[in-house]
């Protein structure tokens, strides 16, 4: 049965529709991710169509069913204005949609989702434009999804024998921080310092916007990178397009550290 829905949502893609019309895809706070068409949104005169091109916050009524709606109505509620004029902060809000969009499936509504995706949103938009705060931030947006997906790593105590951490490695395969009595010749590979294991920890626990004033170094983001993107591209079952981009972006960031 059609319903008449009033929801705050962010675009997290947008494309043409037909001869005038955009196809959003949208997370919104009631439905979760659905798809929404707006028939007219590519004319000039249309009010809706400058809304579906930007990331923003977004008052929306939509009609509709299962996960396909139509846009009938759009007011801008939380603008991002530093996002918008920093490429390299929009190529961090690209990846952030393409987490929400492979980690949500439609019309599944998850409100821990949109408090996240407007989180990352608000602390990407107060970030200082440098390599550190958004290289911070888009490692925080990794391990939070992780935890979000219920797949989070165990990095506190051994996976194998649960004594507290006392140095390590760190072991896909069994999840998590593996101690080094019970760690195997060919599972010393990928070793888990104090200060990589707390980092970690740190960015789980922390609020998004608290993570930038402590920003990691790039040793230290390079190394959970290595950590973090495995498994959450596993559980994707793919490596999302904006990851690549976004890297590429990041080579030409400035950096002090
Ligand atoms: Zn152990």
């Amino acid at each position: 049965m059609k319903q008449t829905v009033k929801t705050p949502g962010v675009v997290l893609e947008a494309g043409p529709y037909r001869s005038s019309g955009v196809l959003a895809v949208i997370y919104t706070e009631e439905l979760g991710a659905v798809s929404v068409i707006s028939s007219n949104a590519r004319k000039p005169s249309s009010p809706a169509g400058a809304m579906l091109n930007r990331i923003a916050i977004i008052e929306m009524v939509l009609h509709g069913s299962g996960d396909l709606f139509t846009l009938k109505n759009a007011s801008l509620v939380r603008d991002f204005p530093s996002i918008h004029s920093s490429a390299h902060k929009a190529l961090a809000a690209a990846y952030l949609f393409d987490l929400i969009k492979h980690a949500s499936p439609r019309g599944d509504s998850d409100s821990r989702m949109f408090a996240f995706l407007t989180a990352g949103l608000e602390a990407m938009n107060t970030a200082a434009d440098r390599f550190r705060d958004i290289v911070t931030l888009t490692r925080a947006y990794e391990i939070k999804m992780l935890y979000v997906c219920g797949i989070l790593p165990v990095f506190e105590r051994c996976v194998s024998c649960g004594c507290a951490y006392h140095g390590g490695f760190y072991v896909s395969l069994r999840g998590g921080y593996v101690c080094t009595r019970c760690a195997q010749p060919n599972e010393r590979i990928l070793r888990l310092p104090a200060e990589l294991m707390q980092a970690l920890v740190r960015l789980v626990h922390e609020p998004l916007a608290a993570s930038i004033k402590n920003p990691l170094t790039q040793i230290m983001a390079d190394r959970m990178k290595l950590i973090i993107q495995p498994t959450l591209f596993q559980f994707f079952g793919k490596r999302p397009a904006s990851a690549a981009v976004l890297e590429t972006g990041e080579r030409d960031l400035p950096r002090d550290d």
